[in-house]
């Protein structure tokens, strides 16, 4: 029987099965490992089923026991993991797509709708008893005729896209290549991210994280947008610079953001806290019990294709 090593809790179900399936090593305390500990647990292990809470880089890869020939990485994406290591050592990375396409779509919708209509702040006042209704209480940016442009339309850039165009959203787009008419489904394609931001009243920031996208929303980029946009990200916190998004906050160059992810999560710039017109979600993409279950599910049958087969279709690397 193969041994994996299961580096955070899964729902119960899905630990069930792997039970079923392998000698595991799950993480019953559901505690961070360290990279240290990830390699000392990892000893005589075949596989690991990997979060994006592990920081699979180069070092750490390279300090893994022979015995791993894949990490099956509980998410879809894989800026955690230092492919080329991982590839210089024979290992296979695999991801797990499609699965939770709709749910982060869903709060990708919910940044745009809650950055939007100012929900912090009526949470805030709802809670507080501290609100009255006026004729001009609370005045947000209305979706419909809106610009959206979606940076990364993939997968989840796609459903936010149908989504979006059903509240009369009016959808452009920017991907390194231009998608074909039926998935387009209307959307104007923008060859340059400038071109995108130059039309885009709300940003939706949904393409993955690579050493391309790192900073890709900086200082620059930001001015580019009209004023008083609003920018969404629900990918990764990592092609966001905060700096500069909290200044253009400061300066009412960006209305308000809608964000689901961080850098250096869960520790996230303070900056934002001071801007009511920040709506901020703790990393709940794909956070439903459908959606959870699949993505387990399907990060154990790549594991399980893997072994039986010595490749599987949602490699990466
Ligand atoms: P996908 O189907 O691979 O889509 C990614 C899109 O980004 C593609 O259209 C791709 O088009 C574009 N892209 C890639 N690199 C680019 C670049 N340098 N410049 C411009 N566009 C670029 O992926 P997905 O399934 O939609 O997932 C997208 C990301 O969402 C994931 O990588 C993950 O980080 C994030 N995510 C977050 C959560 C959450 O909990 N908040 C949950 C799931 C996923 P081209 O290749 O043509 O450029």
């Amino acid at each position: 029987m193969k041994k994996i090593l299961v580096t955070r809790r899964l729902l119960r179900s899905n630990e069930d099965k792997l039970k079923n399936l392998y000698d595991v090593n799950l993480n019953l305390n559901d505690e961070l490992y360290s990279q240290d500990k990830l390699i000392e647990l990892s000893q005589g292990c075949d596989g690991i089923l990997s979060a994006l809470t592990d920081k699979l880089d180069e070092e750490t890869i390279n300090k893994l026991p022979d015995s791993v020939k894949i990490l099956s990485n509980f998410a879809v994406g894989f800026g955690n993991i230092d492919l080329e290591a991982a590839k210089k050592r024979n290992i296979a990375v695999t991801n797990t797509p499609e699965v939770l396409t709709d749910a982060t779509a869903e709060i990708g919708i919910l940044l745009i709708l809650g950055a939007c209509r100012r929900a912090s702040e009526g949470i805030e006042g709802a809670r507080e008893s501290n609100w009255k209704w006026s004729a001009d209480y609370l005045i947000g940016k209305q979706l419909t005729g809106a610009r959206l442009g979606i940076l990364g339309m993939g997968r989840i850039g796609q459903k936010i896209a149908h989504v979006a165009r059903s509240l009369g959203m009016i959808i452009h787009y920017h991907n390194r290549s231009k998608l074909s008419g039926d998935k387009e489904q209307g959307a104007t394609y923008h060859e340059t991210l400038e071109s995108l931001l130059s039309v885009s009243d709300v940003l939706s920031v949904c393409c993955p994280a690579s050493k391309e996208t790192v900073n890709l929303i900086n200082k620059d980029a930001l001015e580019k947008l009209p004023k008083g946009a609003v920018v969404t990200n629900v990918a990764r916190g990592d092609i966001v610079d905060d700096e500069a998004l909290i200044n253009a906050l400061d300066r009412r160059k960006v209305y308000a953001v809608g964000l689901d992810v961080y850098k250096g999560e869960p520790n996230l710039n303070p900056g934002y806290m001071k801007h009511k017109s920040a709506f901020i979600l703790p990393h709940l993409g794909s956070a439903t019990k459908e959606t959870r279950t699949a993505m387990a599910n399907l990060a154990i049958d790549n594991l399980t294709e893997f072994f039986d087969t010595g490749g599987c279709k949602n490699k990466v690397n």
